[in-house]
Formats: C-alpha cells, sequence, structure tokens
C-alpha cells in the first residue's frame, strides 16, 4: 500500500465526525444522478478536473455525478446559481480561488457569500500554472515578454477565462511583480482563451498545467514559465519557474474543491466526503494526477472541515491583498 493510501484509508475513518448526524437520508441518497455545475465553458482546466473526479466518486457512489456548464463572469454566474438551488444533495458547485476566494473582495455586487451561502465539502488538488505563448510568438523567455511590456505598456494583451478567474489573478499578480502594465481579454473560460491563443489573437495567457499540457506536447503553444517554485521537468522539460528568472519568489497556484448550497444534509456531505477519500485512495489515479502536474495536497487539507477553514482563510486573504492593491471589478 503506497504512503498515500494509508493516509487516505486513516483519512475515510476520520470523516466519521460527521457520519455523527442522522443516517436516515443517506441510505435513500443518491436516489438519482447529482449534478455539479463548473462555472466555466466545457474542455477547460476547472471542467476537465471536474470531470475526472466526479466520474471516480460517481462510481462510488454508485451512481452518475453529471457535469452542468454555466459559464460566464469568471465563474460568479455558476456560483450565484448553486448558491440559490434546493440544498436536497442533488446540486453542487465545483469552486476555486478566483469566485469563491476573490471573489468577495473584487465584485461589489455579488450575489452570494462563498462562506455563508455553502457548506464547503472537499478539496481538491491544486494545480500549478503555465505561461504560454503562441507558436508565432517573438517571446521565448518571460524575461523578453516583460522587457517588451516594459517598452510599450498596455500594448501586449493576455487572455484570460474571465474577470476574477485564476488565470486573471495570476496574470495581475505577474504584472504587478514584474512592473508591468498588460491589457486582460476575458473569455467565459480557458477552454475558449485557448482557441484564441492557438490561433494567435492573443499574446499569451497563463492556463492550468494540466490542460496546458496536452497543447504545449501537441505543439500548439509554447510554454516559456511555471508559476510553481520548482521546475516539473517531467511534464515541462526545459521550463523555467519564473521564480528562477527575474521574479524570485513568485508562487502561484488554484485550489479547487466541491461546496454544496448552505443546509444540505450532513449525513449526504459525510458520504460524498467518504466517497471522495475512498477514490484517492486508488494509487494509479492519483499518479496518474501527478503525472499531469497536479499537485496532492498534505493529508490534513483533506480532512473534513479542513476545507470550509481553508476557503474563509482565503477570503480574508485576498481582501487585505485587495484593499491592499486597490482593486475593485464593479
Ligand atoms: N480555472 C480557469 C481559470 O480560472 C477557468 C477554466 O477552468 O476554464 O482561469
Amino acid at each position: 500500500m503506497s504512503k498515500l493510501v494509508k493516509r487516505v484509508a486513516a483519512l475515510v475513518a476520520a470523516t466519521a465526525v460527521w457520519s455523527l448526524a442522522p443516517q436516515a437520508h443517506a441510505q435513500a441518497w443518491p436516489a438519482k444522478p447529482v449534478t455539479w455545475v463548473v462555472p466555466f465553458a466545457a474542455g477547460g482546466p476547472t471542467d476537465a478536473m471536474a470531470r475526472d473526479i466526479a466520474d471516480k466518486v460517481g462510481k462510488q457512489l454508485g451512481q452518475q455525478v453529471i457535469i452542468e456548464n454555466i459559464g460566464g463572469a469568471g465563474g460568479t454566474i455558476g456560483a450565484g446559481k448553486v448558491a440559490k438551488a434546493a440544498a436536497d444533495g442533488y446540486t453542487f458547485l465545483v469552486g476555486h480561488m478566483g469566485y469563491m476566494g476573490a471573489g468577495p473582495s473584487l465584485y461589489k455586487k455579488l450575489t452570494y457569500d462563498p462562506v455563508k451561502d455553502f457548506d464547503a465539502v472537499f478539496r481538491f488538488p491544486d494545480t500549478p500554472l503555465v505561461l504560454l505563448v503562441p507558436k508565432s510568438s517573438p517571446f521565448k523567455t518571460a524575461e523578453e515578454l516583460i522587457a517588451a511590456a516594459k517598452k510599450a505598456p498596455g500594448k501586449i494583451n493576455f487572455g484570460n477565462a474571465g474577470v476574477g478567474s485564476t488565470s486573471h489573478l495570476i496574470a495581475a499578480l505577474f504584472e504587478s511583480k514584474a512592473g508591468i502594465d498588460v491589457t486582460p481579454v476575458p473569455y467565459k473560460g480557458a477552454a475558449p482563451a485557448m482557441n484564441d491563443l492557438i490561433a494567435g489573437q492573443v499574446d499569451a495567457m497563463f492556463d492550468q498545467s494540466n490542460t496546458a499540457l496536452p497543447q504545449v506536447a501537441g505543439g500548439r503553444v509554447n510554454a516559456i514559465a511555471l508559476t510553481s517554485l520548482q521546475p516539473m521537468p517531467q511534464q515541462y522539460p526545459n521550463v523555467p519557474p519564473l521564480a528562477a528568472g527575474t521574479l524570485p519568489g513568485f508562487e502561484a497556484a488554484t485550489w479547487y474543491g466541491l461546496y454544496a448550497p448552505k443546509g444540505t444534509p450532513k449525513d449526504v456531505l459525510a458520504k460524498l466526503h467518504a466517497a471522495y477519500l475512498k477514490a484517492l485512495g486508488d494509487a494509479q489515479w492519483t499518479k496518474k494526477m501527478a503525472d499531469q502536474g497536479i499537485q496532492l495536497l498534505p493529508e490534513a487539507q483533506y480532512a473534513p472541515g479542513a476545507f470550509a477553514a481553508h476557503t474563509a482563510a482565503e477570503v480574508d486573504k485576498w481582501r487585505k491583498v485587495a484593499a491592499d492593491a486597490n482593486i475593485q471589478i464593479d
């Protein structure tokens, strides 16, 4: 048994904390397919990760988990819909660092509260990002791109998955650390942004390592830098971390996870959490994720309650970041 499989087995036992809740509902649930809303276009990184995890969790539950894509406004439209959905254990939200962490500080008129309107069920593994440029790009390194942006502020444009998406936030972080000014171009998800990057309609984009990988390996775009602190020689040989160049200490990864509308029966949450931990016990699957550059988390992050604490801490963190940088979207 691998170390991770053993640790996950111990965590399955720990879900007993949630299992203390009444069992009546859990015996019947899930009596029909369960929907997970991905608030971006199909084919992007959130969608790819959600479909993979939904498939494994669905097998554990003996019921299909359907992905519904509701894209727009950096994930906030889909998140707002799930916040108001029936808390009956059949509708969930795949959330991430953008609209469930930074969202409340960026959008004044957000229709939901990531902490008050949701129960955090479990956290997915994290994914670092990759700085990509079209094949025809003159930029072979991040330093070349930074130098060009310094000469012509606002001229270089960056595709992103919508205002407040992680591709947008990380590009903003990159801009501020590099002391440059680029123009963001928002799409309804990373997948349509990637199509335009391949076609050379935008100059650059930060994409998650898992969905960037087949595009880079297939020779459709060039990867010029990583947001991980360490190199990723298996996935991106010869692509340096930004931290190894002119931006020492630069590190960013997206966190994701599953949320339920507040008030979803506790026994349903416990059953779902246990199904996820059992799925994570499949060493072949976790190796496949790691091979794509997805970062499995320290075991404590998979424990019940850890994801709720993480979400609340991230909302606070981003409030400080947004206040310091004076960022507001509407
Ligand atoms: N997760 C991506 C982002 O926020 C969007 C997507 O999955 O399409 O940049």
